[in-house]
């Protein structure tokens, strides 16, 4: 049994059934034994990997990208160069080392990681080494400045809300304790006003997912970029409309019950991209576009073949491999999907299409 379990059966016990998202939010960030609260879950010895740790190119070419964006908005100085659950750091590693040539870049940046855990903010601390940083605990407290944000397998880690279609309205799914164990349980049928533009799209039985986190996090991207430029780039595993039950647990790269080791296992759910850019109404988007199409347009090829050309036996293999990794479909490439929103009346960021 995990740290974690017994406190929350006897929770349950005290206040009654939690929806998922209270569930979650403990599960994830609880202060002594919440899963991101208590180590470092990344890589070949932890949970999962993600596109950053799989290769240099991705940091490099995402920070090229918002480079060029920064370029076509006149060079704002100074600015939020910022990125929201950042890991171990590497992201915001490759993208300070992929733009260290462009003139005036890292000067203007006042690089800023919006980071809950005090384990990972300590990581990415000796990932960056010497750089001067900022840790923000929330999305609103980012300043008042021009904001070039990127946020990748961030939104997937906020609690969500699942609904399943009732003719009589929404059953909530909720966490409920029989003596010793967790299990889930459908809430009584409700009428929610929050589901209402679900109605067209699902029939009785079907399944859809809110993330009600997501949402202010999006809309305070969109405030600073409408009122004083930038772009922000959201990448995850996801789709345009949530349908379906996604909630996923993972330990030691398998698939495991989100129930059975509460605070043990990363706990993760796909994200609604429409969702996400409608929170950050009217502040223009892109059009979703997939993994795989970004980093082709971006220039993944020709990178990954500059890098190919130094390496030898192993080393050429696995850079190989990670190419793949990141790009084919039967891998991340078109699960993965990702959403630019950039400042009124500049031009979309290199990469993504007007939506
Ligand atoms: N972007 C990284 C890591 C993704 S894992 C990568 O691509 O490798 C999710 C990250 O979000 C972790 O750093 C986790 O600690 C952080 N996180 C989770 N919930 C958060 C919240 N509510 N606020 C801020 N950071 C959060």
């Amino acid at each position: 049994m995990s740290a974690l379990e017994p406190l929350l059966i006897r929770r349950i016990q005290t206040t009654g059934p939690l929806t998922l998202a209270d569930y979650m939010a403990d599960c994830l960030l609880h202060p002594q034994h919440g899963y991101y609260a208590t180590r470092d879950p990344f890589g070949a010895a932890g949970d999962f990997t993600t596109a950053p740790e799989i290769s240099q190119m991705f940091g490099e070419l995402l920070g090229l990208c918002l480079a060029q964006t920064w370029l076509d908005q006149g060079s704002p100085t100074p600015f939020t160069l910022a990125e929201i659950g950042p890991g171990r750091g590497t992201l915001m590693a490759d993208v300070l080392r992929g733009t260290v040539l462009v003139p005036g870049l890292h000067a203007a940046a006042r690089v800023t990681l919006i980071e809950a855990s005090p384990t990972l903010r300590a990581v990415q601390a000796r990932t960056l080494g010497g750089h001067p940083v900022t840790w923000l605990d929330h999305a609103a407290d980012l300043p008042e400045a021009p904001l070039f944000l990127l946020a990748n397998e961030f939104f997937d880690a906020l609690p969500i809300r699942q609904f399943t279609r009732d003719p009589a309205g929404w059953r909530e799914t909720l966490v409920t304790a029989s003596r010793d164990h967790l299990h889930f349980a459908l809430g009584p049928a409700t009428p929610l006003a929050l589901l209402d533009h679900r109605l067209d799209d699902t029939a009785p039985g079907d399944i859809v997912e809110v993330c009600p986190a997501a949402a202010p996090i999006m809309a305070t991207f969109a405030d600073r970029i409408q009122r004083h430029g930038g772009a922000a780039i959201v990448i995850d595993y996801g789709n345009w409309r949530s349908l379906g039950d996604t909630l996923q647990a993972l330990r030691a790269h398998a698939f495991a019950d989100p129930l059975a080791e509460p605070g043990d296992a990363d706990l993760t759910a796909h994200v609604d991209f429409q969702a996400l850019a409608q929170a950050a109404a009217p502040c223009p988007h892109s059009a979703m576009t997939d993994q795989r199409t970004l980093l082709t347009r971006l220039g993944i090829a020709h990178r990954s073949a500059i890098l190919a050309r130094k390496l030898r036996g192993a080393s050429l293999e696995s850079h190989l491999a990670a190419t793949h990794r990141l790009t084919d479909p039967s891998e991340m490439g078109t699960l993965f999907k990702a959403l630019a929103l950039y400042a009124p009346g500049t031009p979309v960021p290199p990469g993504f299409t007007a939506a």
